[in-house]
C-alpha cells in the first residue's frame, strides 16, 4: 500500500509540493483547501500526468478533513504569502489563526502523522501546529533551512562553477531576516568557502542567501517563491522515509540544545520514520553562536506576540 501525504493548501507551494510528490511516486497525495475545486481540479491535473510519470500515485483534491484521514505525513503550506515591501512577521497572526485550524482538523484526523510546516513566519507557525496538535516535539517540523542552504548552494555554485552537489552549505537559525548562513562550515569537495573566495564575496552571497526570499518576491511582484521551497519540502519527506542519507538543517523544537529551550530554530538534524531521529549538535564558534541565539530569541518574540 502507498504511502499517504496530505497537502494542505492548494496554491503555489502546495500544488507543487503535490506535483513533485507524484512525480516520484513517493505516495498517495491528498490535497485540502478551503477554496472549492481548485484543490480537486489541481489534483485532477496531476493525476492525469502521472501515467506520464510512470507514477502510481493517487492525487486527490478535497475541502473535507475526513478524506485526509490517517496521513503519514501532512505539509502545511495553508496561508497568505508575502506580497513586496511585507516581511514574513507581518503575516503573523494572520496565519497564525489558519495554522490553528489547520492544526486541531489534522490533530482530530490523522493523529499518527508527522507534520511539516511551510507556512510564514514559519518558525512560529510550527511551534503554534505543535501547540494545537499536542503531538510530540519529533513529529512537528518547520521547512526553512533546506530551503536556505539550498540557495547558498546555487549561488556558491554559479560563482565557482562548480556542481551543486559538490556543495555543503549550512544555515542556522530561525527562517527570517536572522537566518545564521555559516560560510566556515560550508565547503566545495569539503574544503571551506572561506579558502576559496573572497571576504567581499562571501558577504554577498550570505546577503543573497538572508534575502532570497525578498528577491523573488520583489521579481513576481504577487506571490513568493515555490519550486525551490516545494523542492525543499520534498527533501525532507524522502529523508523521513530512508531514501537519502544525511542531515538536513530543519526547524525543529529546541530543548537546552544549542542552549536554547522553548523555541523552534533551525538546526541540523537526521530523520527517520518516526520524525527528527536525532538533533545535530555543531560546534560554534562564540561570534556563531551569538547570532544563532538571537535568532531563536526573535523566534520567541513572535511566539511571545501571537500569545498575548
Ligand atoms: P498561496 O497563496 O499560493 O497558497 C496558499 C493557499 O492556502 C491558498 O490556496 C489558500 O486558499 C489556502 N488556504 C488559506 N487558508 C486555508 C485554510 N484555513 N485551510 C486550507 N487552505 C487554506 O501561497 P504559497 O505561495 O503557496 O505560500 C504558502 C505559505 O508558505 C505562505 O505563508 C508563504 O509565506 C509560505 N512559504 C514559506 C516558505 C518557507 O521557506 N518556509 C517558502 C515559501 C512560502
Amino acid at each position: 500500500m502507498n504511502k499517504k501525504i496530505t497537502v494542505v493548501g492548494a496554491g503555489n507551494v502546495g500544488t507543487t509540493t503535490a506535483q513533485l510528490i507524484a512525480e516520484k511516486g513517493l505516495a498517495d497525495v491528498v490535497i485540502i483547501d478551503i477554496v472549492e475545486g481548485i484543490p480537486q481540479g489541481k489534483a485532477l491535473d496531476i493525476q492525469e500526468a502521472c501515467p506520464l510519470w510512470h507514477s502510481s500515485s493517487r492525487v486527490t483534491g478535497t475541502n473535507s478533513y475526513a478524506d485526509t484521514a490517517d496521513s503519514d505525513i501532512v505539509v502545511i503550506t495553508a496561508g497568505l504569502a508575502r506580497k513586496p515591501g511585507m516581511s514574513r512577521d507581518d503575516l503573523l497572526k494572520a496565519n497564525a489563526d489558519i495554522v490553528r485550524q489547520v492544526s486541531e482538523n489534522i490533530a482530530k484526523t490523522s493523529p499518527g502523522a508527522i507534520v511539516i510546516v511551510v507556512s510564514n513566519p514559519m518558525d512560529t507557525m510550527v511551534y503554534v501546529a505543535w501547540k494545537v496538535t499536542g503531538f510530540s516535539s519529533n513529529k512537528v517540523i518547520g521547512m526553512g533551512g533546506v530551503l536556505d542552504s539550498s540557495r547558498m548552494r546555487s549561488f556558491i555554485s554559479v560563482e565557482l562553477n562548480v556542481p551543486p552537489e559538490d556543495i555543503e552549505a549550512i544555515v542556522l537559525g530561525g527562517h527570517g531576516d536572522l537566518m545564521v548562513p555559516l560560510p566556515r562550515l560550508t565547503t566545495v569537495k569539503g574544503k571551506s568557502i572561506t579558502e576559496l573566495l573572497p571576504e567581499t564575496k562571501i558577504n554577498e552571497i550570505i546577503n543573497r542567501t538572508k534575502n532570497g526570499g525578498a528577491e523573488i518576491v520583489g521579481l513576481l511582484k504577487t506571490g513568493s517563491a515555490y519550486y525551490a521551497p516545494a523542492a525543499s519540502v520534498v527533501e525532507m519527506i524522502e529523508a523521513v522515509f530512508g531514501n537519502k542519507d544525511g542531515n538536513l538543517p530543519c526547524s525543529v523544537y529546541l530543548n537546552g540544545e544549542y542552549g536554547i529551550s522553548g523555541v523552534y530554530a533551525g538546526v541540523p538534524v537526521r530523520f527517520s520514520l518516526k520524525g527528527v531521529e536525532e538533533i545535530i549538535e555543531l560546534e560554534l564558534t562564540e561570534d556563531e553562536k551569538k547570532a544563532f541565539i538571537a535568532s531563536a530569541e526573535a523566534v520567541r518574540g513572535l511566539i511571545e506576540k501571537i500569545q498575548a
